[in-house]
């Protein structure tokens, strides 16, 4: 049998080189291999702050840089959340699949409790995983390329999966998670490169802007540069960082700073990163608002048409 790939982002700003190494450069590699749908998360922005913010124009961004990638709209279905109500109605019986306390074990979740902006803990937050799990199956994905974090709402699809077939007889793939080059990608602040935690080079910023940005990152004040990811972490992530815009390994991009100090590797990184990124900025400043919105017009009614067919198996399944 074929795959089907799934994947997604939330629109709460622009996407950056962990996505990047994470997950987009997987999908690039995939479309046109196997059909895929790609996923604006726009419900799943309120899981860990009150109000969705800057939406429309946060999706808009989030569609330029997946045109910027390289990601092409006749290959691959864009599409987001509010425009699906029928994947949004399979929460309700795969809710029923889980118990509170596999929903209170989850990692992932637990840490972005930690750094939510929010003063109470909502019930989207902690349910948003089985969400996740409607994302998946509604279009019955089997392969889902996606970072670290992702690894334990996978699980919980997978779990969904095997009980909705067990209790209603086979309907769903039990999908299997991709991991990209760099699986958790650190911020310029040592912590998973967010674009909500102010710690990320954003595919889009300018030369200049990603400069100033790596010239603030911390390092040490060692001026023999090596990679030594226990001791020295931070040299380590930027060294990190430059292996995977030049293709090398981290290791012999520091034997050859050798003595040369923070400046230097700074300077190396910042070349690497905005050379890495030129074509991927060009490929940006070529497409408008006008060609994002028709990519999603068209994405968003093929979606709906799988899930309007999955809804109604699903149904079925359940005698409903
Ligand atoms: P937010 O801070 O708003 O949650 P985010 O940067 O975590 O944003 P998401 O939209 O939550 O981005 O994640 C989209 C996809 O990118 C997921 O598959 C996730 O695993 C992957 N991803 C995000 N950050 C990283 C990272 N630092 N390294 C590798 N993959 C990442
Ligand atoms: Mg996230």
């Amino acid at each position: 049998m074929s795959d089907v790939v799934l994947t997604g982002d939330r629109p709460t700003g622009q996407l950056h080189l962990g996505h990047y190494f994470g997950t987009l450069a997987n999908r690039v590699a995939l479309q046109g291999v196997h059909p895929m749908y790609v996923l604006i998360a726009d419900y799943q922005v309120i899981t860990d702050r009150d109000t969705p913010g800057e939406i429309q124009r946060n999706i808009t961004e989030l569609l330029l840089d997946y045109l910027a990638v390289g990601l092409d709209p006749r290959q691959v279905t864009i599409f987001q959340h509010s425009a699906v109500p029928e994947l949004n109605q399979l929460l309700l019986p795969f809710l029923s699949l889980v118990s509170v306390a596999e929903l209170s074990r989850n990692p992932t979740v637990k840490d972005e409790i930690a750094h939510s902006s929010q003063s109470a803990v909502s019930g989207l937050m902690f349910t948003y995983p089985v969400h996740q799990a409607a994302d998946i199956l509604f279009c019955k994905g089997t392969l889902v390329p996606v970072g670290k974090d992702q690894l334990p709402h996978l699980e919980v699809t997978r779990l969904v999966a095997r009980r909705f077939n067990e209790r209603y007889g086979q309907v769903f793939p039990e999908p299997q998670a991709m991991m990209g080059a760099s699986p958790m990608l650190r911020g310029l602040d040592g912590g998973k490169m967010s674009k909500s935690r102010g710690n990320a080079i954003t595919l889009a910023a300018t030369e200049d802007e990603t400069a100033a940005l790596i010239r603030k990152a911390r390092t040490d004040a060692d001026r023999l540069i090596t990679f030594d990811e226990e001791h020295r972490p931070e040299v380590a992530n930027l060294l990190t960082l430059a292996g995977l815009c030049l293709g090398r390994p981290p290791q012999e991009i520091a034997e050859e700073i050798g003595d040369g100090g923070a400046v230097t590797l700074k300077r190396v990184v910042t070349d690497a990163v905005n050379d890495f990124l030129a074509p991927i900025r060009k490929r940006r400043r070529e497409h408008g608002e006008a060609d994002a919105r028709e990519v999603l017009a068209e994405g968003n009614e093929r979606a709906r048409e799988r899930a309007i067919a999955t809804l109604d198996e699903v149904r079925a399944a359940m005698g409903f």
